[in-house]
């Protein structure tokens, strides 16, 4: 595993300086874009690393992934009547799709979708920007996970479009609590810094049958978890989900602060950071590096 990890990061290394860091939320427009690191987390707990794996970054939209997890664990079937299972094919924040399907956003993992489950997991937790914090802690094994403020703040600060998305599913009657709460929460979420190996080691549970072997613990059934899995493998990557299943062929998600997770279902899960970004929005190195991981294994879910 260690030397698959090291062929990979050779490979890909000559690559670094390629793409944009996303200045769209000022306080990630700062990030030293040289950066890119890769975990690996197998079924039986190990962890692989190699380059800045150790270095926690904003999680951004992969906090969709275990934010949607938490909702599930505390809502049942009724879940899917609030958000859709199917990829939108447009832009992460656009507006578009959510006038004309009334209020109900196409997937999770898109802003709107993500916007409902923060709604949901708001009306449920005492402290609802805690839940998502104190639920990747476990999952990870590190108690030391939190967010920061100042990139929260910034994201406040900007939320004009993700306010507006969040009230237009307000006028649809899809959404319960206060906007401006909700988006404290969720954008504390997307502000969360974890690093590859918290990562890897936090999303082992898809990999695993729902199984987490950190926590040691069913996080979600086997059905729920093929059901995460080809949601992710179908929007996980925004509108570059098509190309990405294409080219690499495993479920993902990733944010725009660099990191990409990624499953190889019965095996292990991977996360690649690196803050330069694609023309899509998703880590250019993430990208490459998993096309070279899929490459070596010869395998994908397909
Ligand atoms: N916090 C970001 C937003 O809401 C998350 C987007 C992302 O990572 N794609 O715009």
């Amino acid at each position: 595993m260690q030397s698959l990890l090291d062929n990979i990061y050779q490979e890909v290394f000559p690559m670094l300086g390629q793409g944009k860091v996303a200045d769209y939320i000022p306080a990630l427009a700062c990030v030293e874009p040289r950066q890119f690191g890769i975990a690996i987390c197998d079924n039986e707990g190990n962890v692989f690393t190699v380059g800045d794996a150790d270095v926690p970054f904003s999680i951004q939209s992969i906090s969709k992934v275990f934010n949607l997890v938490l909702a599930m664990n505390h809502y049942g079937e009724g879940l899917w009547d609030r958000v859709g299972c199917e990829p939108s094919g447009l832009p992460f924040n656009s507006l578009v799709q959510l006038e004309y399907e009334n209020g109900i956003p196409r997937n999770p993992f898109i802003n709107a979708g993500a916007l409902v489950i923060s709604d949901m997991n708001q009306s449920r937790f005492a402290s609802p920007h805690l839940a998502v914090r104190d639920f990747v802690r476990r999952l990870s094994g590190n108690p030391e996970i939190n967010a920061d403020r100042i990139v929260a703040d910034s994201e406040f600060e900007h939320r004009a479009r993700n306010a507006a998305t969040a009230y237009l599913m307000k006028a649809f009657n899809n959404f319960e609590n206060e906007v401006e709460d909700v988006l404290h929460s969720y954008f504390y979420n997307c502000a969360l810094e974890m690093s590859c190996a918290d990562l890897a080691r936090g999303a082992s549970f898809l990999a695993n049958r729902g199984y987490s072997q950190c926590g040691e613990e069913q996080i979600l059934s086997p059905k729920q978890t093929s059901q995460v899995n080809a949601l992710l493998a179908t929007s996980g990557m925004y509108n570059e989900a098509g190309s990405f299943a294409f080219q690499v062929g495993l479920p993902g998600k990733s944010g725009v602060g660099g990191g990409i997770i990624a499953m190889v279902p019965g095996r292990f899960s991977i996360c690649v950071f690196s803050p330069a970004l694609n023309h899509m929005g998703n880590s250019a190195l993430g990208v490459a590096a998993l096309t070279s991981l899929t490459k070596h294994i010869k395998w994908s879910v397909y």
